[in-house]
């Protein structure tokens, strides 16, 4: 508003000097032509001084000069020109000249008649100009002020009812702490900026509230499966201490303590193989890892402690050569999954056995075990990949509920699917696929 007002003003001021100047340089010539007409004259004589024209402009002034820098003219025989001389050169060398003396504006120009060259100078006030331009300056200040204070108000109003959203938004982020995650921001009209960023922030809120819940849930099972044995196995040594036992009884009692410290390693290594995959993530390998190495490996291993279990391993048509059962992968981690769900199989049959298959389709490995065991129910699929969730009819089975979290853990690392099937009273399919390096 300042520059444009200034622009305005000025732009005036410039227009109002031109503008008068160039009246009062033709009120001049015609003056000097009058004058000049009128008299019978001598060059080189002062004709007169008078102020018979009528006043045009207000305090209008004019001097005519003759080429010997006489004054021939004078309307005003009180009126003392400043700077005289200058004046006159510059008339003499530039035809014109333009000078200001308090409030008169000051214009020189030549007049000629025939042979003779007079220099014209006329002086005048341009009062109403002037005046116009006082009262355009205090108009402009005005609205200047005017415009500043309404500005100031609507900047802010606007900016903060603008700004409202997000102070809203960063209160309640403030409030929000590990305690208080279900609290969500304000999302305010969800279409704007604001709304979609407010509504982002909501989910990740919402993913964290999930995760943490479920790391509190994992820690309290965690601490509910350790205690277990470890409550156990100090009954047992209370009860032997009690009084002085026989070598078989210490015996059977060492067992019982020894399988619960099985258990308390084999549930620890878990959750330290759960604790190191999910940190990982979908990791690159680089190692090439055969496949049904790895099945025969883990039949070997499992059937050593458990010589009861029948694994049936068995390649379908897709397997050309060995070469096509290789994937990128981590071996011990590959081999850990395919022994839990080969266990799992064969632990939750009562035939203890289960049919594993293996092919390459589309570049992607598949292995399928098939078991005729208690199979599970159709709500408990949903969750059995959950960390330490068993189905309702597994409750009567060894184990902890990790195992097959840790299979989905290691499946999705080396970029894998898992799929189940299955069929109360009738059996479980478990499908891996892996994908194939060729
Ligand atoms: P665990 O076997 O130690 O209970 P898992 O994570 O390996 O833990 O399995 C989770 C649950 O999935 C088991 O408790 C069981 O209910 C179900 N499950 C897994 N595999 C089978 C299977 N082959 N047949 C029937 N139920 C199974």
């Amino acid at each position: 508003m300042v520059v444009a007002s200034t622009a305005i003003y000025s732009f005036t001021a410039d227009f109002r000097h031109d503008d008068f100047c160039s009246l009062l340089r033709s009120r001049a010539v015609n003056i000097a032509k009058l004058v000049l007409d009128s008299y019978e004259f001598n060059p080189n004589q002062i004709l007169r001084s008078g102020t018979e024209y009528p006043s045009r402009l207000p305090d209008e002034k004019f001097m005519i000069l003759n080429y010997k820098n006489d004054t021939l003219y004078l309307s005003d025989r009180y009126w003392k020109l400043k700077g005289l001389n200058n004046i006159i050169g510059q008339v003499r060398s530039n035809r014109d000249a333009l000078s200001k003396q308090d409030d008169y504006e000051v214009v020189g120009t030549t007049h000629n008649t025939g042979i003779y060259q007079f220099v014209v100078i006329g002086a005048a006030i341009d009062k109403n100009g002037l005046l116009h331009l006082k009262k355009l300056r205090n108009i402009l200040i005005v609205v200047c002020l005017i415009s500043l204070i309404l500005f100031s108000i609507a900047g802010w109003f606007y900016s903060g009812r603008a700004l409202k959203p997000i102070s809203d938004v960063v209160e309640k982020v403030e409030e929000i702490s590990i305690t208080s995650l279900h609290l969500r921001v304000p999302e305010g009209n969800g279409h704007d900026e604001i709304g979609k960023l407010a509504k982002t922030f909501n989910k990740m809120l919402e993913r964290l509230e999930t995760s943490f819940a479920m790391q509190k849930s994992f820690i309290a099972n965690a601490s509910h499966e350790l205690r277990t044995p470890l409550t156990s196995i100090n009954g047992q040594m209370e009860v032997l201490m009690m009084k002085d036992r026989s070598a078989d009884e210490y015996k059977s009692a060492l067992s019982s303590v020894l399988e619960d410290i099985k258990s308390l390693i084999d549930l620890s290594n878990r959750l330290l193989l759960i604790a190191r995959t999910s940190a990982e993530g979908p990791s690159s390998y680089s190692v090439d890892v055969r496949i049904d190495e790895i099945l025969w490996q883990a039949q070997e291993e499992i059937m050593k402690f458990n010589p009861g279990y029948h694994i049936n391993i068995l390649p379908d048509d897709s397997v050309a050569d060995s070469d096509s059962m290789i994937v990128k992968g981590d071996e011990y981690l590959l081999k850990v999954a395919v022994s839990n769900v080969m266990e799992n199989a064969c632990k939750y049959s009562p035939d203890n056995s289960v049919n594993v298959s293996f092919g390459c389709r589309d570049k992607m490995i598949e292995l399928v075990f098939e078991d005729r065991g208690i199979g599970i129910s159709e709500e408990d699929l949903n969750k059995i990949f959950e960390p330490f969730y068993r189905g309702a009819n597994a409750i009567s089975f060894s184990g902890h509920g990790i195992g097959l979290s840790l299979v989905n853990q290691i499946i999705k690392n080396h970029n894998g699917t898992i799929k189940i099937s299955s069929q109360v009273g009738k059996g479980t399919k478990v499908m891996l696929s892996l994908p194939a390096v060729s």
